[in-house]
């Protein structure tokens, strides 16, 4: 088995049994594979594995891959910062934009979605920890985000995606993390069609879901460092 496929293996089953100590379904925590800097070679071997999530940060980068590893049946998740100028290919190559935090982008993103593709899966990303220069709304202006999405055709809203500040200590992340969750159940609230809470990583992903995560996006711990040139 290749080092991939093992940490693969060790990263699902502490997933797995992350949902049983808080208590949830099983299967409950999907895992979206944060490939970015990661080549496509790397990609086909956790879908040897019958991974099927993968998350890229860069449009060209997100493209190349694609089309390397097309026919393959891989949902693509945007996760990174959303500029304006790029709605149009997150629109045309994603099947999920994780990263939605302003209402200008909404209109163009809708516009942009081919209806042939169906509706583009979206999270409102949150700034959980007001960071200066970081991206994602104020709480405050989710639900303004939300009900745009939701009346946008070609878009579909799925919930919340938040990183909070990354902090030494555990106990502050999971506070960051109990706060998100209150937040995606006020917006459940009033849109009960949402599934989805995007949060916890690498390093703090059991923390998440014993906070109620449903999605984690894990990089690292799957594929080992990033190659940063
Ligand atoms: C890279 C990235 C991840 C994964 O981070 P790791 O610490 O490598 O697991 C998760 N979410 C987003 C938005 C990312 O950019």
């Amino acid at each position: 088995m290749d080092l991939h496929a093992k940490a693969y293996r060790g990263i699902t089953s502490r997933i797995e049994a992350a949902v049983r100590v808080a208590g949830r379904p099983p299967g409950d925590v999907t895992l979206v594979a944060a490939s970015k800097m990661q080549p496509a070679a790397a990609i086909r071997g956790l879908v040897a594995e019958g991974q099927r999530r993968f998350g890229e940060n860069r449009i060209q980068e997100a493209l190349a891959k694609q089309r390397d590893l097309a026919g393959l049946g891989i949902e693509w998740h945007l996760i990174g910062p959303l500029q304006s100028n790029k709605c149009r290919d997150a629109a045309e190559l994603f099947d999920w934009v994780q990263g939605l935090d302003r209402l200008k982008l909404v209109e163009p993103l809708s516009r942009r979605r081919p209806r042939a593709r169906g509706p583009l899966n979206v999270l409102v990303e949150v700034n959980i920890d007001a960071e200066p220069g970081k991206a994602g709304c104020t709480p405050t202006e989710i639900e303004p985000l939300a009900s745009a999405i939701v009346s946008a055709p070609g878009l579909r809203l799925r919930g919340l995606m938040a990183i909070p500040r990354p902090s030494p200590e555990p106990a502050e992340r999971r506070e960051a993390f109990a706060r998100t969750r209150a937040l995606f159940d006020a917006l459940r609230a009033a849109h009960p069609g949402i599934d989805t809470l995007s949060m916890g990583m690498s390093d703090d992903f059991e923390l998440a879901i014993a906070e109620g995560a449903t999605m984690v996006r894990i990089g690292t711990a799957l594929f080992g460092p990033r190659d940063h040139r």
